[in-house]
């Protein structure tokens, strides 16, 4: 019997590749419910999904900023019976904190923590009373390792991380598996998105020196980063139905082996000042080294991207 699997923000970006890779699967394992925010954006995911659509692949409403929404949806699922549960509904933010309101920040922590938070509170209790579930969590390598102008945003991924490993010890005990999955940079429109509201964004509130290192500095290291490490979404959902596949899943997985080296720094130097160290002399010393290992690593990308479109 296939396995019913629960993705949330699946109207773009990795909820959508993942949605429907799990939904043509070879083998038929999964039954997918793709849910999303508003049905009215369902029209890349219906194209995308093409015959699975009523088959292996069910499209539904709902808001992770809404309890009602997340239970009416649950309860609409036969036996409300959700095998695998992918927290994938995220928002961004950048820049300085001097020019974002608290109600964008709250939104930010609303869509990316409460969300999570409100999906469990409904789908938890039945996993644990069946002993069986697999959660897994769209984090980020912002919820390990934080970077500038993107205060509000690995903030939001590190109550993620913390909430998730609070709730390890626990899932173990019911024989419940809890995954975070850990991105960098993907090429989807979140990085659109955060990109064009930030060169909108009104920086007067800001110093002088503030909004030029975010304009001149940060803005361009931005869109290089993502251009020369970013990764697909097919990538992602590719490593999550590793994951949800496997016996023993991991706690974390970072999906970009390119991107390993920086969050490594994090635990090799407890005090946290290494970490610090390197992210400042990246982007104010060494700016020209830095863009240059970015080409390099560009180059390399665009190679085996090559080889992954043809798998
Ligand atoms: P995306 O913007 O394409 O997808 C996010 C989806 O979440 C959208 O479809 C959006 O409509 C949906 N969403 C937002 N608020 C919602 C709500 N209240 N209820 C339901 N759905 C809602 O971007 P993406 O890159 O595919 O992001 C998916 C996840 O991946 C997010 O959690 C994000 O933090 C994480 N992530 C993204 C990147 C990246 O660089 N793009 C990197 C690491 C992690």
């Amino acid at each position: 019997e296939p396995k019913t699997v629960l993705i949330t923000g699946c109207s773009s970006g990795i909820g959508l590749a993942l949605a429907v890779k799990l939904a043509k699967d070879d083998k038929k394992r999964f039954k997918v419910y793709a849910t999303m925010r508003n049905l009215k954006k369902s029209t890349h995911l219906v194209e995308a999904a093409g015959k699975t659509l009523g088959r292996t692949l069910e499209i539904k409403e709902l808001d992770v900023c809404d309890e009602d929404s997340i239970r009416s949806c649950v309860d609409s699922i036969p036996e409300k019976k959700v095998d695998i549960l992918i927290s994938n509904a995220g928002v961004g933010l950048i820049g300085p904190i001097e020019c974002q309101t608290i109600e964008e920040m709250k939104k930010v922590m609303d869509t990316n923590f409460f969300g999570l938070v409100r999906l469990l509170k409904v789908v938890l209790p039945d996993m644990k009373r069946r002993k069986k579930g697999h959660i897994v969590v769209i984090s980020s390598v912002m919820g390990i390792q934080g970077i500038m102008f993107n205060d509000i945003y690995a903030a939001s991924k590190f109550a993620v991380e913390g909430f998730c490993e609070s709730l390890a010890v626990q899932a173990l005990r019911f024989n419940l598996h809890l995954s975070l999955i850990e991105p960098g940079p993907v090429i989807t429109e979140f990085e659109s998105k955060v990109y064009e509201e930030s060169l909108k964004m009104d920086l007067s509130a800001a110093d002088e020196e503030t909004a030029n290192i975010y304009l001149n500095v940060y803005m361009k290291h931005y869109k290089e980063i993502f251009q020369s490490l970013g990764q697909l979404p097919e990538e992602i959902a590719e490593h999550t139905l590793k994951i949800i596949t496997l016996d023993n899943p991991p706690f974390r997985h970072q999906t970009n082996s390119l991107y390993t080296p920086v969050t490594t720094l994090k635990y090799a130097d407890p005090t946290g000042d290494l970490s610090v160290d390197v992210f400042y002399k990246s982007v104010f010393k060494y700016d020209k080294i830095f863009t240059a290992s970015l080409n390099f690593l560009k180059l390399l990308r665009w190679r085996s991207r090559k080889s992954f479109t043809l798998d």
